[in-house]
């Protein structure tokens, strides 16, 4: 098929690429002319493990280009897929005012009938709101095409995002008319072809769908860290609580860790976009007002601890491993790492940083010369007073406890994601502190 696809990021790249990769022609539009340069100079504009070699091998395969241009971005496409962004507003909301901007502007250059997919994700009522909208411009265009509005929200996670796609867990599509599901399902069957994934439902339960998964999983870890807290008041590990609870099937163990609280580019906005939907709709939803609470709490909790054991920051060194929301991603979108080293900063320490990817974003947004971002893990912990993890990045799984406790000046780690065996760490001569477990601070 010919497709297009308007908002080349995380979501956009992804979709574009993998549909290629399975002999769609696809054409990739965004009004961001530094970004698609870079693309068509075949440099990647985000990390996104595997994602490089996908692009480059349907780009030089002819099968996947790019463009700012959206007339020639949509002029023979069967199926435009919206994958802008849709950041909260002030008010908590979704702002989905680029979903409508760039569906009315694709719109405006189709030269066929085609499914305007919107992949981002919108609040209940966003596609009847972009087909009201493109029908009023159709008739006023007097376009001879028609135009089928359909709800396909996105699941991929960042990190793991190419296999994701590739081998999803449900392909969701709300659709309003049989034909357009149709489309879609051909359009998806080389990813549905073992078992049927693809769930088919109304439009408004679609949207609905992905906001509804977004808040069970951020309900799950403020939950979790809710009990870690308490777990280290009474004397439990929640490590251990997490292998005896989550061996019971109904609750599982994925996706049950204790941490810093949740990060990144869709749980905290598509929780607070839930929650005004909620409200707006007389329908507040008391459960989701915690989870917030708990995870904005919880990005305070590495900070407190050091504090505790440190007292005065004033003219410590901290070195902090891992920047990005969560390993395997450059993401720093409402990263836990950025509301730690500004407190750090604010409480008159220094922070020498290390991640793999994602230094170059926090440089962007961080400036001061107290924040030294270093090129290794042990780089940053030269001079430093004790180590603090955030992001659990797999280099950081297994490091030398007995040059760590040796380099530190005082020796301890503050293990924000409960990665490390407390008891060894101790053995190796380190304090250990995690989060809902051992030595309490
Ligand atoms: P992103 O910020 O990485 O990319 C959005 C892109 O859209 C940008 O490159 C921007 O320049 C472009 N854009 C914005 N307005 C435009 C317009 N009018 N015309 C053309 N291009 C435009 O965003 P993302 O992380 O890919 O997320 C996109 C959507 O997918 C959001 O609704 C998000 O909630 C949803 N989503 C994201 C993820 C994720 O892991 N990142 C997962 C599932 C769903």
């Amino acid at each position: 098929m010919n497709l297009a696809v308007i908002g080349v990021g995380y979501v956009g790249l992804v979709t574009g690429a993998c549909l290629a990769d399975v002999g769609n022609h696809v054409s990739c539009m965004d009004r961001d002319a530094g970004k698609i340069a870079r693309l068509e100079r075949g440099d990647i504009p985000i990390f996104e493990p595997g994602l490089d070699e996908v692009v480059r091998r349907n780009a030089t395969g002819g099968r996947l280009t790019f463009t700012t241009d959206m007339a020639r971005a949509v002029c023979d496409a069967d199926i435009i897929f919206i994958a802008v962004g849709t950041p909260p507003a002030e008010d908590g909301s979704a702002d989905v005012g680029r979903v409508l901007e760039a569906a009315m502007e694709a719109v405006r250059y189709i030269d066929r009938d085609v499914v305007l997919v919107v992949k981002s994700t919108v609040p209940v009522g966003t596609c009847d709101r972009v087909r009201d909208a493109v029908q009023a411009l159709l008739r006023t265009m007097r376009s001879p095409w028609k135009v089928t509005v359909a709800s396909n929200p996105e699941f991929l996670k960042e990190g793991s995002a190419i296999d994701d796609f590739q081998r999803p867990d449900r392909i969701v599509v709300g659709t309003y008319d049989t034909a357009s599901l149709t489309l879609l399902r051909a359009l998806y069957s080389p990813y549905n072809r073992n078992h049927d994934r693809l769930i088919a439902m109304d439009v408004r339960s679609s949207e609905f769908t992905k906001y509804a998964a977004n808040a069970m999983l951020a309900t799950r870890i403020s939950l979790m860290n809710e009990l870690a807290r308490l777990a280290e008041k009474v004397g439990a590990d929640i490590e251990e609580v997490r292998r005896g609870a989550g061996a019971d099937p109904r609750i599982g163990h994925h996706f049950l860790y204790a941490g810093v609280g949740y990060g990144g580019s869709c749980l905290p906005k598509d929780v607070s976009a839930l929650s005004r939907l909620a409200a707006d709709n007389d329908e507040p939803l008391d459960l989701l007002a915690g989870v917030q609470r708990v995870n904005e709490r919880q990005k305070h909790l590495l900070f407190e601890k050091v504090g505790k054991v440190l007292g005065d920051l004033s003219g410590r060194t901290i070195a902090v491993w891992g920047l990005a929301f969560k390993p395997n991603t450059d993401d720093i979108r409402d990263a836990p790492s950025l509301v730690l080293i500004r407190e750090l900063l604010a409480a008159g320490a220094r922070v020498r940083a290390y991640d793999p990817v994602a230094a170059p974003g926090v440089a962007a947004v961080i400036k001061d010369p107290d924040l030294a971002l270093v090129g290794s893990a042990r780089d940053a912990c030269l001079g430093a007073d004790v180590l603090v993890v955030v992001t659990e990045w797999r280099e950081f799984k297994s490091p030398d406890f007995r040059w760590l406790a040796k380099t530190l000046n005082q020796p301890a780690i503050f293990d924000g994601r409960n990665i490390y065996d407390a008891n060894y760490v101790q053995e190796c001569g380190l304090r250990y502190f995690g989060v809902g477990r051992g030595e309490t601070v």
